[in-house]
């Protein structure tokens, strides 16, 4: 298990900055940025200028490593953002925000993504009454996300409602952490998603 808290501390190491990957230990003096933040390895703090392919190469991984995705799937959701009508980069991270798992993180019903893609899988939510095990599933505005009444008393549930105070709700959602439930109100807006991300860096990778 240490071994698997390096290997996702390394992952923000690499990307120089917290990526919130760990759960209350992010917002800890333990969190690995806050001791070391520079990338890991022997050549870790002398590493030169990267190109500008190399810019836009971290940031699509940082983005993906945040969203604990995997290259086809990040690829996918860059496809979609693309069809649609508007600011591709801001689509592309609308679509993130609206998997069934990041809200249900963003919501404060777990304290990590990876976390809250687990609780998916194995049952605990239910959306606008029905259970919903699929962690991509996509919401969409009023839809209402709660934690199955039988999975209220899990531990692991109630002290992420406990962090919430300390890590706060964004702005399209609404939480009733006493009723344990939550509802997508809105797509956020780009200024809304407080991500220290430069989506467009990833628009211009895949535009090659
Ligand atoms: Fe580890 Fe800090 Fe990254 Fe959390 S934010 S995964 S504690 S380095």
């Amino acid at each position: 298990m240490a071994r698997y808290t390096e290997a996702q501390c390394r992952l923000c190491r690499r990307e120089t900055m917290k990526l919130y990957l760990k759960g209350d230990r992010c917002y800890s003096d333990k969190c690995a940025i806050e001791r070391r933040n520079y990338p890991p390895g022997q050549h870790g703090q002398n590493r030169g200028k990267l190109s500008d392919y190399g810019v836009q190469l971290r940031e699509k991984q940082k983005i993906k490593r945040i969203y604990g995705l995997v290259e086809k799937q990040f690829e996918s959701y860059f496809e979609e953002a693309e069809r649609r009508k508007g600011v591709t980069g801001t689509n592309f991270l609308i679509l993130l925000e609206r998997r069934l798992d990041n809200t249900a993180y963003r919501l404060g019903f777990a304290n990590s993504r990876s976390q809250a893609r687990q609780l998916v899988r194995h049952g605990h939510f239910l959306v606008n009454g029905k259970k919903v095990d699929i962690p991509s599933y996509l919401l969409k505005p009023g839809d209402r996300v709660a934690v199955a009444e039988g999975s209220r008393s899990l531990q692991i549930i109630n002290e992420s409602v406990a962090a919430l105070p300390r890590r706060g709700v964004p702005a399209w959602l609404d939480v009733d952490a006493s009723k344990f439930e939550g509802t997508f109100r809105a797509f956020p807006a780009r200024e809304e998603m407080n991500l220290p991300v430069q989506e467009q860096l990833v628009v211009e990778f895949y535009s090659k």
